[in-house]
């Protein structure tokens, strides 16, 4: 197997060893497979010193089995069509594995966003909005984006902004984008979703005894030592909830080199240390690691990728020392290191899933901006009510009271608590639906290949309901 081959075609050869254990028309397969559209644009923008820079970007529609298209929008200088159309295609996996009823869709803007002030990412960001407007890529029915690598809140609200201006009468405006501030249409938990679904989806797959066994490792995340790569939104989340779980941390790689600590790293101390002297390195008590990809082979059980693609390729994937490996980022495993991975018996937990909190949780946020009001707002106080006058018969029953403190848990659910909820609930599930996809298909394959599979039956499914493909 090749690596020289580019990351769609390595998304599309994952498929294709999915479909093949699938009985689906191969007509059907090759819908499924292709990515649909490809808007690639260059705009001009004006820089504060009144010079004006060619921007390129694009935005891949891969699939409107189910619409409006969904995905991130990444802001890097290796930002290419090629990434974003593999993007693209895993968002339709990703959504279809996670029950969101919508397609993949990615956006990339190619440009190195420390190079640029605020004002010129506003421009950016505000032109990149009016381009896909003008091409009907982007709506709350059609395609919505969100954040991905490089791009955050702030961005998203200046895109809702602009879509907001371009289509005043939509009265659904601001669910044309996701991932927005709180105070600007976004949902509580939003922020945190993807590393927090990344830390449930770990904690479920170390749940299962019969699957820790052949890894050597005991059930529960209690104990577990963990190396991050990337300390940035979903690596900083994950890191934060693995270790609120009982893991350890024991290696943190950023981009400038990496830290380990086999007693463990105090993750909040280390992100205060970068703030203050630019730089993971020199942390107290933590060795330096000057090359920060061999990080990734330090001794730990779970290595979790969370920074961009191929990082575990075929070079490195025979050092790698941990048992379970949790795809944070998209496609850190390129496919001839997954195969490795697997010979070893080492776990790979796809990205497909695992990363998935993301678009579950701006499915909320697309929903609560619909619906136009916060979730909760409309029960919490009447759920409360109940609650607590239950608890008061129960009180009275038993002659037991409970402290104030533990009164408050009966309190009706607040929208953090419910987004979380949902998310938990979502990522439970579908890890257990890829896990039995696995074990009844013949041969038992990786996990990456079972989601792929548990993707392919739920979009053959839509198409045959639609009267295409019976
Ligand atoms: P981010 O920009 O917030 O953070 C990425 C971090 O990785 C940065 O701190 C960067 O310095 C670091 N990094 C870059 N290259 C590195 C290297 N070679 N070694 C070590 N560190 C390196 O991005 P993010 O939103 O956390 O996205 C990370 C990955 O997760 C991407 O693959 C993205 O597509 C994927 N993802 C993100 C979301 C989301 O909601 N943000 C959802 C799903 C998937």
């Amino acid at each position: 197997m090749s690596e020289t081959i580019g990351f769609y075609a390595q998304v599309c050869q994952n498929f294709d060893k999915a479909a093949a254990l699938t009985r689906h028309d191969p007509h059907l397969l090759e819908q499924i497979k292709v990515c649909n559209s490809v808007y690639r644009m260059a705009f001009p923008i004006e820089k504060d010193d009144g010079s004006i820079e060619v921007i390129h970007a694009w935005r891949a529609e891969h699939s409107q089995h189910k619409t409006p298209t969904k995905g991130g929008i990444r802001y890097g200088l290796l930002v290419s069509e090629d990434e974003v159309m593999a993007l693209a295609a895993l968002m339709t996996y990703k959504c279809a594995i996670v029950n969101v009823p919508f397609g993949g869709a990615k956006g990339g803007v190619r440009i190195d966003r420390a190079a640029y002030s605020d004002r010129e990412l506003e421009r950016i960001t505000r032109r990149y909005t009016y381009e896909l407007f003008r091409k009907g890529f982007i709506g709350p029915a059609v395609d919505v984006p969100a954040p991905d690598y490089g791009s955050g809140p702030r961005e998203m609200a200046w895109i809702a902004d602009t879509y907001q201006a371009l289509a005043p009468n939509d009265l659904n405006s601001l669910a044309c984008v996701t991932g927005k501030p709180v105070g600007q249409g976004g949902v509580r938990g939003r922020k945190e979703a993807t590393g927090r679904g990344v830390a449930y989806g770990i904690r479920e797959a170390c749940a299962v005894a019969e699957d820790m066994k052949p890894l050597g490792l005991t059930p529960g995340l209690a104990g577990k030592r963990v190396v991050v790569q990337g300390l940035g939104n979903v690596g900083y989340f994950a890191a934060k909830y693995l270790a609120e779980a009982g893991a350890i941390l024991v290696g943190i790689a950023e981009y400038e080199g990496a830290i380990a600590n086999p007693d463990g790293l105090d993750l909040d101390a280390v992100v205060a240390h970068r703030r203050e002297r630019k730089s993971i390195l020199g942390f107290p008590g933590a060795t330096d690691i000057r090359r920060s990809a061999e990080a990734l082979e330090l001794p730990c059980d779970i290595l979790v990728p969370a920074a961009l693609e191929n990082q575990i390729t075929g070079e490195n994937a025979p050092r790698i020392q941990a048992r379970l490996v949790g795809e944070g980022a998209n496609g850190p495993c390129t496919a001839e290191a997954s195969t490795i991975l697997e010979q070893r018996g080492v776990m790979v937990v796809p990205d497909m899933y695992l990363n998935a909190g993301g678009v579950t949780v701006s499915y909320f946020e697309w929903l609560k901006n619909l619906e136009h009001v916060a979730f909760g707002r409309m029960a919490r106080r009447f759920e409360s009510g109940v609650n607590h006058k239950l608890l008061a018969a129960v009180e009275q029953l038993t002659g037991k009271r409970l402290s104030e403190a533990e009164k408050a848990a009966f309190d009706g659910p607040d929208e953090l608590a419910l987004v979380n909820s949902g998310l938990e609930e979502t990522m439970v599930n579908s890890y257990h639906e890829i896990r039995e996809t696995r074990l009844r298909t013949p041969g038992k394959p990786d996990l990456r290949t079972a989601a792929f599979i548990s993707a392919v039956d739920k979009i053959a499914t839509t198409y045959g309901e639609m009267g295409i493909f019976p």
